[in-house]
């Protein structure tokens, strides 16, 4: 899993923002050895870029909430005039998104931007992307080369390219779009080799994840340049993560990628923090702040679970720094299995919860007080990890499970007869979700 194919590194950001490695293993081009640079998280801010304060205040919220390298769309010479001042304001490697113009490339550049992205559907013209290349060179910065399904297709000689180009890759579902999109990479390619430039990143972004795992497969094996993953107009969050976590982690986990963006039609701040935590799954990225493990929930419920693991949660990400895993469980029947290896826990049972650090319990409280006495836990637990006086994933004594009869009146001789929910008076009957 920790295979990473070896690229040319290249090299995002300066003095003020710190300087960002994307990809490595293959030698630099001063001829020093790299090893790859751990995965680096993008998005790409909503809103105009030409209003300033607002992209700023964009920005600093995706590079606070964890964002290596922020985009921003530059379509008109307005939105690059903004650059300057953005760029004075933040301290995060900022890419600027060109399409169509290339004078849009130039001004960006100029403005001292880290990053082009170009496409090279619909900037082509040799001169013009000759000059990009040469304003890039001469600033000592990167180009990604955007190859995207949507943009790349030459509607016009479809027809004769599918029929040209589609033996190719015939074994692939979409082999003749697999092959236009790696023929005009490698064509756009040659044009940044004659001029010796090679601080290049590529993307082949497709709505459709089978494609999109294709084309990086393909292309990966085929030039040395670092990948950017993404999936494009992957659509609203709720879908868009799955196709983006099935595509971009296939991908990954077997050593593609080395820099990610998920999109989605939503706040970019739920791409950063997908991005991460698909990096933290896969131990492609040391995590930060807590884990959670919750249970699904099932009819042995007896607290409001759903609403608890999202309250801890919330306080989690707002309050703890260190990787600690935390575990929600609703009841002790697989509780303590299930939380094995969490440092803090707490195992619900009839409107109570017992709470433990590193398997020795320290509290047994109402429902209304487990958030609280939680998170307290958590920062304590914390300050210990800080001091040196308690290790992440240290068990000091395996979880006794708690007496579901004694201490969680859990109502067990009732589950057993079934009777939970069927109207015995109300004392434990079971409620699940928001009561
Ligand atoms: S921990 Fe208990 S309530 Fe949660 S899913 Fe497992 S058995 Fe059900």
């Amino acid at each position: 899993m920790q295979h990473r194919r070896p690229t040319r590194p290249v090299y995002v950001g300066n003095a003020r923002t710190g300087v960002l490695q994307i990809g490595g293993g293959l030698p630099n081009a001063r001829g020093e050895a790299t090893t790859p640079a751990p995965v680096s998280v993008q998005t790409m801010t909503a809103g105009y870029t030409h209003d300033v304060d607002k992209c700023v205040a964009e920005i600093h919220k995706m590079h606070a909430g964890g964002a290596d390298i922020v985009r921003v769309a530059v379509p008109e010479k307005k939105d690059t005039e903004a650059l300057k001042e953005i760029l004075k304001q933040t301290t995060v490697p900022i890419v600027a998104d060109v399409h169509f113009h290339f004078q849009r490339a130039l001004e960006a550049v100029e403005a001292g931007v880290h990053k082009i992205r170009l496409n090279p559907g619909n900037i082509s013209d040799r001169d013009q992307v000759n000059a990009v290349i040469d304003a890039c060179k001469g600033a000592g910065i990167p180009i990604r080369i955007g190859v995207n399904e949507g943009s790349i297709i030459e509607r016009r000689d479809k027809q004769k390219r599918v029929k040209e180009l589609g033996a190719v890759f015939s074994a692939h579902k979409d082999g003749y779009l697999l092959a236009i999109m790696i023929t005009k990479l490698e064509e756009y390619l040659d044009i940044f080799y004659e001029r010796d430039f090679r601080d290049v990143v590529i993307s082949a972004k497709s709505m459709s994840a089978p494609l999109v795992i294709d084309a990086y497969t393909e292309i990966g094996k085929r030039f040395e340049h670092p990948l950017h993953l993404g999936v494009t107009h992957a659509g609203p969050k709720e879908t868009g993560c799955i196709r983006s976590v099935v595509a971009l982690g296939t991908l990954l986990a077997n050593g593609f990628g080395d820099t990610i963006r998920i999109s989605y039609a939503n706040d970019p701040i739920y791409e950063v923090e997908d991005g991460l935590e698909l990096l933290w799954s896969l131990g492609l990225r040391e995590r930060v702040g807590a884990e959670l493990i919750a249970c699904p929930t099932c009819g042995r419920i007896q607290v409001d679970l759903f609403t608890l693991v999202q309250e801890v949660r919330g306080k989690l990400a707002a309050a703890v720094r260190v990787p600690m895993k935390v575990a929600v469980m609703g009841c002790v029947v697989n509780g303590p299995g299930e939380a094995e290896g969490a440092d803090v826990a707490v195992f619900a049972g009839d409107r109570r919860g017992i709470i433990y650090v590193q398997g020795e319990k320290v509290a047994n409280v109402k429902e209304e007080e487990i958030l609280d006495r939680l998170l307290e836990e958590c920062l304590k637990f914390q300050d210990m990890v800080d001091r040196g006086e308690a290790k992440l994933g240290e068990k000091k004594v395996d979880i006794v499970p708690p007496d579901p009869l004694g201490e969680l009146g859990s109502g067990w001789e009732k589950m057993a007869a079934a009777r939970i929910g069927a109207g015995d008076g109300g004392a434990t009957e079971l409620t699940i979700g928001r009561s």
